[in-house]
């Protein structure tokens, strides 16, 4: 099973991915997880991307399709995976196209987060995300049982430098000028599902329902 979430930053992507990979035990690919580990070990990517992902625009399409190419060989991704934050505008998705073709595999679902704007700052700029396991947490609506440490595996919790002021607003411009036109582009080709992603649990439930529903 090979899926794609889609939706604005701040959507709960990465809260419903973590999930989904446990229920359906296939591993989640996010690329801005991968872009900031590569920034955290001051790698050679990660010191290409790191200006790109502060300022909040996008690393060049090359970069990512390289990092999908090599992940998505490896052997914990026979079976599938999930796609957080990936692809991200139409050269993206077009080469994922032409990747999945050359390994003969094809996503299967693609479903959308929908949330409003509103919604997405207040979430952004009170997101806290564990140093050491990455789980997230939503000061206002999910916060941790005790302040700035992980309820799951007792990591310090930071904020995330694109989670703050000026870098926000560029990020929801990027997704309204870039990512947004995936929407009608998976529609098109009848792999889109929209999900009502004001609370992430019933985003989670609602996916979990479509796919059991597709393997029945
Ligand atoms: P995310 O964790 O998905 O919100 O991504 C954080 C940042 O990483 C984004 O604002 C981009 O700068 C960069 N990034 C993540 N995924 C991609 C992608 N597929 N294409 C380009 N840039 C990306």
């Amino acid at each position: 099973m090979r899926l794609i979430l889609l939706g604005p930053p701040g959507g709960g992507k990465g809260t419903v991915a973590k999930k989904l990979q446990k229920e359906f035990n296939i591993p989640v690919i996010s690329t801005g997880v991968i872009l900031r580990e590569a920034i955290d070990k001051k790698t050679k990517l990660g010191k290409e991307v790191i200006n790109i992902i502060n300022r909040g625009g996008l690393v060049p399409d090359n970069i990512i399709l390289e990092i999908i190419k090599e992940r998505i060989k490896q052997e914990d991704c026979k079976n599938g995976y999930i796609f957080d934050g990936f692809p991200r505008n139409i050269e993206q998705a077009n080469s994922l196209k032409k990747l999945n073709k050359e390994l003969n595999e094809h996503i299967d679902y693609v479903f959308y987060f929908e949330i409003p704007f509103s919604e997405i700052i207040k979430r952004l700029s009170n997101r806290r995300v564990c140093k050491k396991c990455g789980t997230n947490y939503n000061l206002l609506f999910n916060p941790p049982q005790k302040d700035n440490i992980c309820d799951i595996c007792g990591g310090e919790l930071y904020q995330r430098d694109d989670d703050k002021g000026e870098t926000i607003k560029n990020r929801l411009k990027v997704f309204n000028n870039q990512t947004l036109s995936l929407i009608k582009y998976y529609e098109e080709k009848k792999l889109l599902t929209v999900i009502d992603a004001d609370l992430s649990e019933n985003a989670f439930l609602e996916i979990k329902k479509v796919l059991e529903k597709g393997t029945s």
